[in-house]
């Protein structure tokens, strides 16, 4: 991807990490706040970000990533981690276990019955075990899981595909995608998205989300 520049900022002991683009063709960005309960090193986790933001570019999205750290759960939470979230301001947990769904699934994200919705969950054992079984770097597949997840968010109950990162299961074909940076959302998952974050922010709100309703 040509002409992306990313900034990286400490502010009150977060991490901000803004996607600075060179040109937006639609004007669609999000805000993504991470929290971490992996034992994730921070390089890693700035390559994570750094790579769903380059995906989700490739999609005519911008992203900010807010990094919460485990340290500022409590009280003194920074106001950035509390933020309310709705459907352009998202949250995703990162969890140092496994799905009770089998070893193969990514993450879950919890969609109300109109299948909107703003957290994800995402399993790091699973990404571990996927940069094991292909020339991509652990930050980089971390990346790709993230983007998929957030990716529920956008697209639904059905969000799945047969081609691309919404695919349910990445196997040999996928895992060389990652390596070449090639897998991508699909146009018509990328007009999806365009039309959910373009949409008058008094229908964004996500509803009730309290039950998982998107595995994998
Ligand atoms: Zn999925």
């Amino acid at each position: 991807m040509a002409n992306r520049a990313l900034r990286t900022g400490l502010v009150s002991g977060l991490l901000l990490l803004v996607s600075e683009m060179a040109f937006c063709v639609s004007g669609a960005q999000i805000t993504i706040t991470i929290h971490n309960e992996a034992p994730i090193p921070q390089k890693v986790l700035e390559q994570a970000t750094q790579e769903a933001s380059r995906i989700f570019h490739q999609a005519g999205v911008n992203s900010v990533w807010i990094l919460c750290q485990q340290s500022n759960a409590g009280p003194s939470t920074p106001p950035d981690c509390r933020a309310p979230v709705d459907l352009i301001h998202l949250s995703l947990r990162i969890v140092p276990w496994s799905s009770q769904m089998g070893d193969s699934t990514f993450g879950v994200a919890f969609l109300s019955e109109k299948g909107l919705g703003t957290y994800s969950d995402v399993f790091y054992p699973l990404a571990e075990k996927l940069s094991r079984q292909c020339a991509a770097s652990l930050g980089r597949v971390l990346g790709h899981v993230m983007a998929h997840e957030i990716g529920h968010l956008f697209l639904g109950t059905n969000a799945h595909s047969p081609v691309g990162i919404m695919r349910p299961q990445w196997q040999a074909e996928e895992l060389q995608q990652i390596g070449m940076g090639t897998l991508l959302f699909t146009p018509e998952q990328a007009r999806k998205m365009h039309a959910r974050l373009l949409t008058p922010s008094t229908d964004r709100r996500a509803g009730d989300t309290s039950a998982p309703r998107s595995g994998n």
